[in-house]
């Protein structure tokens, strides 16, 4: 009998999933189900990427979240058959400062990671949601939580510190960091890949609707981008990234708005949406020949300038720099730019292969090797997953059956 893992990332409007088969490193499955609150819908491919489900509800009869999950959880049963479930693996923004790794999650733990919603009130309600419906209606489902944060508490404490008085510091106020699944993953494939860089310094640039980057000195996070929430640091696709602590002083004390119009301001009207006035997403600002987009993508790429130096000063050097997620895996023109800004600190792309998508994408002489590396973070989920819950195997039968 195959013992599985199960992935969930569960966001505002969508609830990403995927299924693992034993020590698998590609699902055999994966899906999401989307807009959740206006369109409901589940789809579901195999490893070939066929469609094996799809299904459709009115969004009144299918109770948000939980009636999604249920969906999920039907479709997990029906696709394991007569395997076993191991785990559920979950991705959990937030860590705090009490999880510096994944843990297996029980009711005490549930309780602490809702202690650390007010830090991340936009993300961390969807993701524990589904932990605790699991936990209602199959409680002998090992389920595992991995954080965002969590790779990121290496880092030293100067840069982890605001320079607020300490107080606020000893309380939780400092730079978290986020994305740390998926810098996690570039970490463990960096020895293989190039071993000077994994022993080294690199910048890893995660650029997708989110984005940050990240110093990694010997493969541990030693400073990233974005701070306490995941709003500060690069432009991104909707959110603002670093801003004067000043401008939300004005907006409150001269335009008279509130603590929600600013968060709506900074975290779903601002980025290249804002900027741009045309649309948060990178291929339509990169085919569009109005100046309003030029102007987004000039600040995207310069704020990506200023912070690439700021890392690299953190490392003292660097001898490679790494492009991952939907931006950086997939829009040569984006990383041609960067790398072009980067040619002082010695990356020289190799414009053919940038324009192939191939993994090296820096000429033989360049000093600093740049790299195209998908990222995987529901694979690091399933790996934790699986190691947090081996031996454990209590539930040995199929998803959902007592729910
Ligand atoms: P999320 O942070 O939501 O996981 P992704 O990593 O999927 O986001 O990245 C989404 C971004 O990637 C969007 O801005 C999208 O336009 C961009 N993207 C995807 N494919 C391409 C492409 N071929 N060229 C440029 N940008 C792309």
């Amino acid at each position: 009998m195959s013992h599985s893992i199960a992935v969930l990332n569960s966001g505002s409007s969508s609830i990403k999933f995927s299924l693992y088969r034993d020590g698998a490193l590609q699902p055999v499955v994966r899906g999401q189900a989307e807009a959740i609150h206006t369109e409901p819908r589940l789809v579901a491919r195999d490893a070939a990427g066929a469609v094996v489900a799809e299904d459709r509800w009115a969004p009144q009869s299918g109770a948000g979240h939980g009636g999604a999950l249920d969906r999920i959880v039907a479709f997990l049963r029906q696709s394991l058959g007569s395997d076993s479930l191991q785990a559920v693996g979950h991705r959990v923004v937030h860590g705090g400062l009490a999880y510096d790794k994944p843990v297996r999650v029980d009711a005490k733990v549930l309780s602490t990671l809702a202690e650390f919603i007010p830090l991340a009130p936009l993300h961390q309600p969807h993701n524990l949601a589904p932990i605790k419906r699991l936990f209602e209606r199959a409680p002998e489902v090992p389920q595992v939580a991995c954080f965002d944060t969590a790779f990121h508490r290496s880092q030293p404490e100067v840069a982890q510190m605001f320079g607020l008085p300490r107080a606020f510091h000893e309380e939780g106020v400092r730079r978290f960091g986020f994305h740390g699944l998926s810098y996690e993953y570039i970490a463990s494939q960096l020895p293989s890949i190039d071993p000077i860089a994994a022993k080294g310094r690199t910048v890893v640039l995660h650029l997708g609707n989110g984005a940050s980057m990240c110093a990694l000195n010997a493969g541990k996070s030693v400073a990233t981008t974005m701070g306490f929430t995941a709003v500060d640091g690069l432009l991104m696709g909707t959110r603002s990234g670093a801003l004067d602590p000043g401008v939300v002083l004005y907006l409150m004390q001269s335009r008279g708005m509130d603590a929600k119009a600013i968060e709506k301001l900074l975290y779903q009207e601002s980025g290249l949406l804002g900027v741009s006035g045309i649309s948060s997403d990178m291929r339509t600002l990169l085919a569009s020949s109005e100046p309003s987009a030029r102007l987004a993508l000039d600040l995207y790429i310069y704020r990506i300038r200023r912070e690439l130096g700021g890392l690299v000063a953190v490392l003292g050097g660097l001898d490679a720099v790494v492009f991952t997620a939907g931006i950086g895996e997939n829009s040569a023109e984006i990383r041609a730019r960067v790398c072009g800004d980067a040619a002082w600190i010695g990356v020289e792309l190799d414009a053919k292969a940038n324009a192939a998508g191939s993994r090296l994408l820096s000429t033989p002489a360049s000093r600093v090797r740049a790299w195209r590396i998908p990222t995987d973070e529901e694979g690091v989920i399933a790996r934790h997953a699986r190691s947090l819950t081996e031996g454990v195997r209590a539930h040995e039968a199929p998803l959902g059956t007592t729910g």
